[in-house]
């Protein structure tokens, strides 16, 4: 018979022994078709070329993927290699099958240079979401272990690259997948070509104590297992020696010998439940010594891909270390296949124990019932939750950059660099001009078509980028790019916002003030302010704010000087030394006061603690020692003018309230009423309807039966402070409210 015939049958009852009523036509068919389609094509082995996808198509069904798989592992290189078309293979084979082989050819066009790790995770990333469908991947890693087995045909360069590849983005991927068995190989078969002197030192010393590993291997397996049967566990017990990799790298991030490396051996006890575990690890523990910091419980912490065991190391009679992993069949199947097995056990096969036939129905059982809402939801949570809000493009230069998902050229132009963005012209994908618009998908290949001439982005384009950054810089062109505009808006805002304020614009421009302006508000001049409102990278009305406690900090130090003067003037009328004592206490803090005091410009004001005036009322001021202007209601008695001392007189001066004032004043109110249930409520809701903000609230009882209440509140002038009080009076047993007087 001949050979590849031969092979062809070996595949085909591999396949019938997994699936019932086979249609061996089909299979048949899609081997004929592949042999004609690539007939005349070598392997570099000199082989005829289909030795290639029937090997492919053969690991395929080792997993025990489904037919279609199957079929389409056997056509994976028609596209690519052959003329076969989509179009053909769908006719022939059916569009899930065309489907499948066009996915895995997608993968197998993009372009890999291996870059730093983060890039690696892009690009695992990515071939993992342009995968619509699980089975291009399981495929495509069946197809990568083929050629990692057939490569040392291949040239040195080749089998560097594609060792590379295979160690960063198809290992993870099987690992990711759950698939250790075939990480395993994919990595010992990239160590083999990327460093062949050391994976030839672990090989040669492995198989010269080869028969010394199996026996201990199976001595230890035996006790162990003779152990737990006395105890009554049912169990199975595994031992392996490590694979080459794993060896490897503990040798050099270690830095030890291979006889120095602690565990060449791992040993698997797999038991019916949890309990069981910890009964296990007694006995483990109890058989040989436990090596100090290597016990570690993922049953009580799992791992973040939810893997489950319990570590330790031992050291037996024969003072070889080794490792026990003890698992239920449960977490076996986690721990060997990944996220998938926790799918199947949701869906009610909790009960079966899987033999090594067995090992990979998972995926067959995930493929089959891909149909059901349930496992459909699966297949879509494993493959795009992870990457749903993403999108990844390579740059021409096989550099690939992750964007939100509907990101447009923009958004790639503007993640390379502004400068590009700014002058971007035009865009390509795959090759092809497209519209800024267009939005970008997974594998495309963008490029960017730059002038010297060009005109900078439009307003446009803030609609078309999806992403903060293409955004933000495309604001910051117009920050620069619009400067004229920009001052011109700017400074009409701003100038409004300070006449708003009450501001002569000529208050600000003076030569010593302005310095002391722009340094408060942070710009170097007037222009750049007003460039900074125009394209909204301040407002006017935040400046003027600033620009006004400028005022009154410049103020203040005014009014201290002319503070200065009068202490110096009274001190020597007064007793020498009596009022000088007031110690410089910090200022007190001070918003906005709304306080105009003549022939002071700006100064710190505050208000009379005795007689809390608001907006409205006829004020006058006192210039303090050191605390600026006290304005007091001019009712108030401290401001009597019976009560001004003559020596002070030139200290009581004209204040006036600035016509537009913002913010709220302090003020204080005194109520009476006869004392009953849910009065400090009643008093309380007519405060909040008249929506003043109450800051104090003091109810004293009275033994006759009445209650005083103080009540400390912030108004914007007299008449709502009136508006208050009349709502007060008019609580039921209320019968007097009145401001506090000055005291
Ligand atoms: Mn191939």
């Amino acid at each position: 018979m001949d050979p590849i015939l031969e092979r062809y049958q070996a595949l085909e009852n591999k396949v019938a022994q997994y699936t019932p009523n086979l249609n061996t036509q089909k299979l048949f068919d899609a081997f004929t078709y592949a042999d004609t389609e690539h007939h005349g094509q070598l392997r570099k082995s000199g082989e005829p070329y289909i030795i290639h996808p029937l090997a492919v198509a053969d690991i395929v069904a080792d997993l025990g993927l489904d037919m279609d798989s199957v079929v389409a592992a056997l056509l994976h290189d028609c596209i690519e290699d052959t003329d076969a078309t989509h179009e053909e293979i769908a006719r022939r084979f059916g569009e899930p099958v065309a489907e499948l082989v066009e996915g895995v050819t997608k993968l197998t066009r993009v372009q890999y240079v291996t870059k730093e790790e983060e890039q690696m995770e892009n690009l695992r990333k990515m071939l993992m979401a342009m995968a619509h469908d699980i089975r291009v991947i399981l495929i495509k890693i069946c197809d990568r272990l083929h050629n990692m087995r057939t490569m040392e045909y291949q040239s040195p360069k080749k089998q560097r690259e594609k060792s590379l590849e295979t160690m960063e983005i198809y290992a993870p991927l099987a690992h990711r997948l759950g698939m250790q068995k075939l990480k395993w190989e994919l990595e010992d078969l990239s160590l083999r070509y990327l460093d062949p002197v050391g994976y030839k030192e672990i090989e040669d010393e492995m198989a010269k104590r080869s028969a010394a590993h199996e026996e201990f291997l199976a001595s230890i397996q035996m006790r162990i297992q003779q152990r737990l049967e006395q105890e009554g566990i049912r169990c199975k017990v595994y031992g392996r020696v490590k694979h080459t990799y794993s060896i490897y790298r503990k040798m050099f991030t270690q830095n030890k010998t291979l006889d120095e490396i602690f565990d060449l051996y791992a040993f698997r006890v797999i038991v019916d439940d949890i309990s069981e575990c910890y009964n296990v690890l007694g006995c483990i523990h109890d058989m040989f010594k436990p090596v100090l910091g290597r016990f570690k419980d993922y049953i009580g912490t799992p791992k973040p891909n939810m893997y489950q065991s319990l570590h330790t190391t031992v050291i037996g009679r024969e003072g070889i270390p080794f490792e026990v992993q003890i698992r239920t069949w449960e977490m076996h199947q986690t721990a060997e296949y990944g996220i998938a097995a926790h799918w199947k056990y949701k869906q009610g096969m909790a009960n079966q124990k899987l033999g090594t036939e067995q090992e990979f129905e998972w995926v067959r059982k995930l493929l089959e019932s891909q149909q059901d809402t349930d496992a459909e939801e699966f297949v879509r949570t494993l493959k795009v939750d992870m990457f749903a809000d993403e999108v990844f493009v390579f740059t021409p230069n096989g550099d690939v950059k992750s964007l939100p998902a509907g990101a447009t050229p923009i958004d790639f132009a503007y993640s390379i660099h502004s400068a590009v963005g700014n002058s971007m012209v035009g865009a390509r994908v795959n090759g092809r001009m497209v519209p800024y618009e267009t939005q970008l998908k997974n594998g495309d290949i963008v490029e960017v078509l730059t002038s010297k001439t060009a005109k900078g982005p439009s307003r446009d384009w803030l609609k078309l980028a999806k992403s903060n950054e293409a955004r933000n810089k495309i604001r910051q062109w117009f920050k620069r790019e619009r400067r004229e505009e920009n001052i011109a808006t700017g400074r009409a805002a701003f100038e409004a916002e300070l006449k708003h304020a009450g501001i002569p614009l000529a208050a600000i421009t003076g030569e010593e003030v302005l310095p002391h302006i722009l340094h408060k508000v942070r710009f170097g001049t007037l222009d750049e302010l007003y460039a900074s409102i125009g394209y909204g990278g301040t407002t006017a009305a935040k400046t003027v704010v600033r620009i006004r406690d400028e005022l009154l900090r410049l103020g203040r130090l005014q009014a201290e000087k002319a503070a200065a003067a009068a202490r110096t003037t009274a001190e020597s009328v007064i007793v020498p030394g009596s009022s000088a004592q007031t110690p410089a206490k910090p200022m007190p803090k001070h918003s906005d006061s709304g306080i105009i005091v003549e022939g002071m410009g700006n100064c710190l004001v505050k208000f009379a603690k005795c007689c809390s005036p608001v907006p409205g009322d006829p004020v006058i001021g006192f210039i303090t020692r050191g605390y600026g202007v006290s304005v007091h209601r001019q009712d108030c008695p401290n401001a009597a003018p019976e009560r001004r001392k003559p020596e002070e007189a030139d200290r009581w001066v004209k204040v006036s309230w600035v016509e537009s004032s913002l913010p709220n004043y302090k003020t204080t109110v005194e109520l009476s009423a006869k004392d009953r249930d849910n009065l400090t409520l009643d008093i309380a809701t007519a405060l909040s309807s008249a929506k003043v903000k109450v800051t104090a609230l003091a109810v004293r009882a009275m033994a006759d039966g009445h209650a005083i209440m103080t009540i400390e509140l912030e108004v914007k002038d007299r008449n709502e402070l009136a508006s208050v009080i009349n709502r007060l009076n008019n609580i039921q047993g209320v019968y007097h409210v009145a401001r506090a007087s000055g005291k």
